[in-house]
């Protein structure tokens, strides 16, 4: 009855249903919610609001992205500018709420893991940017044994209530512009599985990405296809160095040209070489199969370089 909603529909926020406390001693503005809480909860995890609450008098623009100077119903009110109500909402119910985010539930929606990620970086909620990071590299290994696994167990499997793939470029997104570099590398590698017209469909539908992104991706996915495909073009000559003198003679290969993907999972020392050695003994294919892993750890050392990084080491 008091909640008029056909007035003026695009720009009124409306007090958000569960995040309005009564006792609360702060009103944050979005441009869809009011959220009424209280500054010494938000000051003890938020560096940023801590500084803004720590000045006296009403402070424009602390870090270019508070506002605070007005005022709601008496109390002092923060305009949140750029950022989604249902985003800060997010943040907020994980800042009140130790059970509303669990760094080991893969099942959180994908919309509430780019919200923490983006907003505890932008407003330095410390606690919860290292839960967000610890699931992300738990998921995003920087292994490559490790990761195998993760293209091992599927890359269209559940993830974040979606599928794998179609989390990663959002995810690639969120880093970029939080500037979250060790998992970088990570994400570009994930994101160049997809053929370069799937990269361009993907990048639209994660809200776009810069040019420069794009282009980084892109020629990422080709250095790794390269590198890949001078391993698979290297095998006979590597056969021959470490074969015996019986394999040397009677061992061929087939079906080299058919060994083409985009991830290393599929150039495993094991997988590879039984699919191309025929009559191979076994002791012969088991060096090629080792000399393969090694082949493949090369590739792995350089992948960040492939995407503009320094080493994983420095990273
Ligand atoms: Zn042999």
């Amino acid at each position: 009855m008091d909640v008029d909603v056909g007035a003026e529909p695009p720009m009124i926020p409306a007090r958000h249903e569960t995040l309005w406390f009564p006792g609360g001693d702060i009103v944050l503005a979005t441009n869809t919610f009011l959220f009424k809480v209280h500054k010494d909860l938000l000051a003890l995890q938020s560096s940023v609001f801590k500084d803004m609450f720590g000045l006296e008098q009403a402070v424009e623009d602390v870090q270019g992205i508070l506002q605070l100077g007005d005022s709601y119903e008496g109390l002092p009110a923060v305009a949140l500018a750029g950022d989604e109500g249902k985003d800060v909402a997010h943040l907020l119910q994980a800042a009140y709420y130790r059970e509303y985010y669990d760094r080991d539930n893969d099942e959180t929606p994908l919309e509430v893991i780019v919200a923490l990620l983006v907003l505890s970086n932008k407003y330095d909620f410390k606690h919860i940017q290292s839960e967000v990071m610890k699931q992300l590299s738990r998921l995003y290994p920087r292994k490559l044994d490790a990761f195998d696994e993760v293209d091992d167990n599927g890359y269209y499997d559940d993830l974040f209530g979606t599928g794998r793939i179609w989390c990663e470029y959002r995810l690639l997104k969120a880093c970029l512009m939080t500037n979250t570099t060790v998992l970088l590398p990570l994400l570009y590698y994930a994101c160049a599985f997809l053929g370069v017209d799937e990269i361009y469909v993907e990048a639209d539908r994660a809200g776009g990405l810069d040019r420069d992104y794009l282009r980084t991706l892109i020629g990422g996915k080709f250095q790794v296809d390269l590198a890949s495909r001078k391993l698979v073009a290297s095998l006979p000559d590597e056969f021959y160095s470490i074969s015996c003198s019986s394999c040397k003679v009677s061992t061929r290969f087939s079906k080299l040209d058919e060994q083409i993907a985009p991830h290393l999972w599929s150039y495993r020392g094991n997988t590879l070489a039984s699919s191309v050695l025929v009559g191979s003994c076994k002791v012969c294919s088991a060096r090629l199969e080792s000399r393969i892993d090694e082949k493949r750890e090369e590739i792995w050392e350089k992948i960040p370089s492939y995407f503009g990084f320094p080493g994983w080491d420095e990273l």
